[in-house]
């Protein structure tokens, strides 16, 4: 996807601020963090939102949340809790239409996040 902004940092073409990759996932800051620590995680592959997955992205969606406990341990999230979202569509407010899951901690989280 040429006009995907999450593409051209999975294919190097952008550098967030990286804290995982690997030859399937990319994780980086958020560039807007609303909370202290807010991660996200992507896979490489250009896939719309999780309403779009498909049963051969199973191990790839199964990974996304085990780096994502990784993470949360090395950022010192485990202890006090964190949370794991993907937004899909209009009333859940996605704005980048590439599978992306928020990991977001560092204090108490509100409801709706
Ligand atoms: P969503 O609303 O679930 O689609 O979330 C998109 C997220 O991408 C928002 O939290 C934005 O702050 C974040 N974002 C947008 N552009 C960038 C960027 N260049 N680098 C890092 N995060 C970004
Ligand atoms: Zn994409």
């Amino acid at each position: 996807m040429s006009d995907c902004l999450f593409c051209k940092m999975a294919a190097g073409e952008i550098t967030p601020d990286i804290v995982y990759q690997d030859d399937e996932i990319l994780a980086f800051r958020d560039i807007n963090p609303k909370a202290p620590t807010h991660i996200l995680i992507i896979p490489k592959k250009h896939i719309p939102s999780v309403a779009e997955a498909q049963a051969e992205d199973i191990a790839l969606l199964g990974k996304i949340q085990l780096v994502a406990a990784q993470l949360a341990e090395e950022l010192g999230l485990k202890a006090e809790g964190f949370r794991l979202v993907s937004n899909a569509g209009k009333n859940a407010g996605q704005e980048v239409f590439h599978l992306h899951y928020h990991l977001i901690g560092g204090a108490p989280l509100g409801i709706y996040w």
